[in-house]
């Protein structure tokens, strides 16, 4: 039998008595105040704090993050494009190869200066980011050496594979 010290009320609503736990911030919640997640019953301040506390990136991460991706692809892509261009049928293999890893790198950049916060959009603006960098850095090329390696097949295909190694890492 349990007694007047063991009994459990909930939290809102304090004439409840219930033999529930949230097993986050362990104070007891009756059946209505709880929810079943992934990991087990929780109350709903919880469940709506974890939701919210996903996503922590600040206003000026999404900035930062576009000026990183844009600058560094756009000294990236003309020596990455002038590389691929110049080892013709190998660019290929050195894309597959190394277009992820400098996906990779970058992303790891990005999460660093934005101090390691996740963004619902920084993705979207890193790839953006990249993709407007590497486009500046080829019209930089063209206007210097008359060269535009962006429309050589290697090097698109280097930029698909960063580009989603970016996507998969900043998600
Ligand atoms: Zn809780
Ligand atoms: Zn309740």
């Amino acid at each position: 039998m349990a007694s007047v010290n063991d009994a459990l009320y909930c939290v809102n609503h304090p004439h409840r008595e219930t033999l529930l736990r949230c097993n986050r911030c362990g104070r007891p919640v009756c059946m209505d105040c709880m929810q079943l997640t992934d990991v087990g019953y929780r109350c709903k301040d919880c469940i709506s704090q974890v939701r919210s506390s996903f996503y922590t990136a600040h206003a000026l991460d999404y900035p930062i993050a576009a000026l990183v991706s844009f600058g560094i692809s756009a000294i990236a892509a003309p020596i990455a494009g002038l590389l691929a261009a110049s080892l013709g049928f190998w660019g290929f293999w050195i894309a597959f190869l190394v277009g992820p890893a400098a996906g990779g790198l970058l992303a790891e950049i990005i999460r660093q200066v934005v101090g390691r916060r996740r963004g619902r959009y920084l993705w979207l603006i890193a790839s953006a980011g990249t993709v407007f960098g590497v486009i500046a850095g080829n019209i930089g090329l063209l206007l210097w050496a008359g060269m535009f390696p962006l429309l050589h097949l290697p090097m698109l295909l280097f930029l698909a594979l960063a580009l989603s190694t970016v996507y998969a890492r900043l998600r």
